[in-house]
């Protein structure tokens, strides 16, 4: 009669014919309130004191429950009901509990008292009744509900107690809760007991319904003591292909024709226009044939195709530019990212057959990817068929197995005067005389027939003109000492170009002539103090000092004065141009530097620092060529001008050379922010530190192998008059070959006040590299190839001693001092003699005794034909100089004074240990008892045996002297 609970469990009710009791229960027939009979356990002894009286179920499996509930149906009889009872009488009894393992109970046992049996409470009725009438007649009926827990034997029996009320017990319902098994969130939970308190939560992981994902976190609910599901956590949703259906409870393949991208709840999507499905279940629909998506198209956008051709075109020749305009194509495929690129192709005269248009001819905005419908075209060649298609193309036309529509055109250039030429170089000058040179115009558009060079005294203005067939003219009858102005045009049939540029020139003066006669020796002409020099060093040798007008207001020489270098020139040989020669140092970038446009570059990464800010890697793509990786050094932002001249001049001069040991400039990118100089990347960085992480690692070949290609590369500089003045192996870049190139042009930090870096040290007039630098340059500023033979021989012990610091630890005082006093650096451990020989040749003191780049390229070539050459290695008694900065040990009285001052005091102690505590047997000591002593590093290594290279020497040295 209790109504049916879905979170409840019957274990079983406890009939009137099992309770087991003492009398005076009794089972008894009556009525409940609506008058059905029911049977029931009675008792009443109010009139006797002293009642304890027990009835119990039979035995009750728990069945896995935690906790258990007891619904008790009864009536009590109202004491003050009863006519004369005593004061012993109850309108409450208890209830009690005893678990076991087994039926084991009997009437005896357990014994009937608390402990062993639990109690659970005192059960009073919410009614009682006190119409006195047990045969038969209406009760009021009472039901309460207990529980009790955790229980956790195999099962257990309840009890009753009387303890004198007038009561009829007429059912007890035994249950336990336990939250069903459901579908919440997407996910199936088990059927779950609640836990053994009535607060207790028991939590349940869920499983996904089938074709169902969780979405981020573990999916749980709680069951809680009443049998209910509550707190859920996380959630399921169908993954993609499939669809959430039935509420939420299964998830559905997408049926054909429909597609779910990503998981969701969202529903299954009809495939876009032009695609479809292969299968049920589709994350996608594929193309139809001939249509296309892009990687950034998405799965619900229509897939695509390729436009068709643009329309009505129309050309504008004038003379060799020509405007292209026309309008979009009839179909743009479905997209709206069409874009146009133009194809050249000139078509040659009458022979029928169009090639591609060269790199010359400039298209504005540019050539490909066009977003507008028109194009200006220059620097097409004069009086020439051209055919120009223009393409459509949009986002999907390169996944296309056909080429992109085009409209094409024909024209024809009409006749064009050349461009103007853009420099004049001279090549010699005499007193009297000036010889020049020029390049070609960009432009010829025909044949030059000649070229008219006009000129004029600077001071003057009236101007002379003279012709010449070929690019260069000798002038003669000028006046010695003066400055003249030149300007040249080329002429072909269509009639003269534009007048180059004014470049001015000045004769030589007598004094100048004689004395580059008589001396050949190189001159300089300039005040030191009037700003920075650049020298050029030739045979003879030509320098003018440029002054900023700031310096000097009124001075004659702020118009653009070019000095060039005449002498032995070979023809066609190019010959190095300072940029700082150059009024405005922008025209110099401009000549030798490429402008790259800055969307054709990717940075990558910081790979360094440089001196104006950092160098990344990353990629270039010029249209038309392949991807390459680069080196970008940038510009840091707050630069001031001078800052960007300086910055850029290294691109000026880096582009004026073309060689593979020489670092390729790739160009410049000015237009944009940050100003950059990109050139080719070099994998493995600057070679000092290259050396220094694979120290010992390269065979004498190898190492070879890197100083010839060095050594190539000075041979171009030197040809082309230009020298470095910083050769280290810190401006060595190596790449993933081993290939070595000359790098760093920089001049900027051998200015006075530019950089704080140790290595450059103050001399007058600039910052000198000292250990790097050959003594003229050192004491007077002689800068030449022969100076950087010098730093060359240096940078062959750098490679050979795997990068070890030259000089090591000495200040530059003292490798100055120890310069004139004729010590040269000891060969580096296991160098070949012949290296080291060629290392002393280097370090000449006269500069005119080193040999020239050629002869080094041409030595190291013959070590490199026949390596046994490379195979002995310097016999200490040979040593050909003294080395006079090392101690002198006839000062130091004990080998630990010895190692003090080496700094190498550590290992005094293992140098006693082991023996070693004389000069005797320290001199004698070989690389395995300099293992022994336990010195493992190889910079230790090198110093101590060094040291000990130095006190063989000074021993000898006193020996023979003695001798
Ligand atoms: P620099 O300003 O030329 O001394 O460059 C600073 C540092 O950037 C160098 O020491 C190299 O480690 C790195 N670096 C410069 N140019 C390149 C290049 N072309 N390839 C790789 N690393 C470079």
């Amino acid at each position: 009669q209790i109504p049916p609970d879905l979170s409840v469990i019957h274990l079983g009710s406890a009939t009137a014919a099992e309770l087991i009791g003492f009398t005076p229960w009794e089972e008894v027939s009556g009525y409940d309130e609506n008058m059905n009979t029911i049977r029931t356990y009675q008792v009443c002894n109010v009139f006797d004191s002293s009642q304890n009286n027990w009835v119990r179920t039979n035995y009750i499996r728990r069945r896995g429950a935690q906790r258990i509930h007891v619904q008790m149906k009864f009536s009590v009889r109202d004491c003050s009901s009863i006519p004369n009872v005593p004061g012993s009488c109850k309108e409450t009894f208890n209830l009690y509990y005893y678990e076991s393992d087994s039926d084991t109970a009997t009437k005896l046992s357990p014994p009937w008292m608390e402990n062993p049996w639990v109690k659970v409470d005192t059960i009073a009725a919410d009614e009682s009744f006190s119409q006195v009438d047990l045969g038969g007649r209406i009760m009021k009926i009472n039901s309460e509900v207990r529980s009790f827990g955790p229980v956790s034997r195999n099962g257990f029996y309840l009890a009753f107690q009387d303890y004198g009320a007038c009561m009829s017990l007429i059912a007890v319902r035994v249950y336990y809760r336990k939250c069903p098994r459901v579908i919440q969130n997407g996910a199936v939970f088990p059927e779950t007991l609640s836990g053994a308190e009535s607060t207790s939560l028991v939590a349940a992981r869920g499983v996904c319904v089938p074709n169902g994902e969780e979405v981020d976190v573990p999916i749980k609910l709680y069951c809680n003591g009443d049998g209910e599901w509550m707190v859920p956590i996380g959630r399921c949703m169908c993954k993609a292909g499939y669809e959430a259906l039935e509420n939420g409870t299964v998830c559905r393949a997408c049926v054909s024709g429909y597609f779910k991208a990503a998981q969701g709840d969202h529903k299954c999507l009809q495939c876009p226009i032009n695609s479809r499905t292969t299968s049920e279940g589709a994350t996608n629909c594929v193309c139809r044939n001939g249509y296309y998506r892009t990687d950034s198209d998405p799965q619900q956008m229509p897939c695509t195709t390729v436009p068709s051709a643009p329309q009505n075109v129309i050309s504008i020749v004038n003379e060799t530019s020509l405007r292209l305009e026309w309008s979009p194509p009839q179909e743009g495929g479905g997209r709206e990212d069409v874009v146009y690129n133009i194809i050249c192709k000139s078509c040659g005269s009458g022979r029928g057959g169009c090639t591609r248009c060269g790199d010359n001819v400039q298209f504005v905005p540019r050539q490909l990817g066009l977003t507008d419908t028109s194009v200006h075209i220059s620097d097409l060649l004069a009086h020439t068929q051209y055919t120009f298609e223009i393409q459509a193309v949009n986002g999907v036309s390169d996944q296309s197995p056909y080429s992109p529509q085009y409209a094409s055109v024909n024209i024809t250039t009409n006749q064009a005067a050349p461009s103007a030429v853009s420099i004049i170089h001279q090549v010699s000058r005499t007193p009297s005389s000036i010889t020049l040179s020029w390049s070609q115009p960009d432009q010829p558009n025909g044949v030059i027939l000649d070229y008219e060079l006009q000129y004029y005294e600077k001071a003057e203005w009236n101007s002379s003109l003279t012709r010449s067939r070929t690019n260069t003219a000798v002038i003669r009858g000028l006046k010695p000492g003066t400055i003249y102005v030149f300007q040249v045009r080329a002429r072909t049939v269509a009639g003269f170009g534009r007048f180059s540029g004014k470049m001015y020139f000045q004769t030589m003066t007598e004094e100048e002539y004689n004395s580059s006669i008589e001396e050949k020796l190189p001159l300089i002409i300039g005040s030191a103090a009037a700003g920075v020099i650049f020298i050029i060093a030739v045979s003879v040798f030509i320098a003018v000092c440029r002054r900023r007008s700031s310096d000097r207001p009124e001075s004659d020489y702020t118009d653009k004065l070019q000095h060039y270098t005449s002498g032995h020139m070979s023809p066609g040989m190019k010959i190095y141009i300072d940029p700082f020669t150059y009024e405005d140092p922008n025209e110099a970038v401009r000549e030798f530097a490429k402008e790259i446009d800055i969307s054709f570059v990717k940075i990558e990464q910081v790979i360094g620092a440089g001196e104006f800010g950092e160098v990344c890697s990353g990629n270039l793509r010029q249209p038309g060529k392949r991807e390459i990786l680069v080196a970008i050094k940038t510009l840091k932002v707050g630069y001031t001008e001078r800052q960007r001249r300086d910055f850029l001049s290294e691109a000026s001069i880096m582009g004026q050379f073309d060689h593979p040991n020489i670092i390729h400039l790739e160009g410049v990118v000015t237009k944009s922010s940050p100003v950059m100089i990109i050139t080719e990347f070099m994998e493995n960085g600057s070679l000092d530190s290259f050396l220094r992480q694979n120290d010992g690692q390269f065979t004498v070949i190898q190492l070879v192998g890197m100083l010839r290609g060095i050594a190539a590369g000075m041979k171009y500089l030197s040809d082309m008059n230009y020298v470095h003045r910083d050769l280290a192996a810190r401006n060595i870049l190596v790449n993933s070959n081993l290939v070595c190139k000359v790098s760093d042009f920089g001049l900027s930090r051998f200015l006075e006040d530019d950089t704080s870096d140790p290595t450059y040290t103050s001399a007058l007039g600039g910052k000198i590299p000292i250990r790097w630098t050959a003594p003229e340059a050192i004491q007077y500023r002689k800068f030449t190839s022969s100076s950087d033979c010098w730093s060359y021989g240096i940078v062959m012990w750098e490679v050979m001693s795997y990068g070890e610091r030259p000089y090591w630890d000495m200040s530059n005082q003292d490798v100055i001092n120890a310069i004139e006093q004729d010590y040269r650096l000891p060969p580096p451990m296991d160098c070949p003699s012949a290296l080291h020989q060629l290392m002393l040749d280097c370090w000449q003191k006269d500069r005119n005794n080193r040999p020239k780049f050629s002869q080094i390229v041409s030595t190291l070539d013959k070590m490199i034909r026949n390596p046994n050459s490379l195979k002995a290695t310097t016999p200490l008694v040979h040593l050909p100089l003294l080395d006079r900065s090392a101690p002198d040990f006839s000062s130091f009285s004990t080998v630990d004074e010895w190692l003090d001052a080496i700094k190498m005091g550590q290992y005094k102690e293992n140098f006693a240990n082991e023996g070693f505590t004389s000069f005797d047997v320290v001199s004698q000591m070989t690389m395995e008892d300099i293992l022994k002593v336990g010195v493992t590093l190889a910079g230790h290594q090198k110093k101590i045996l060094n040291s000990i290279q130095s006190m063989r020497a000074q021993m000898n040295q006193i020996t023979s002297v003695e001798v």
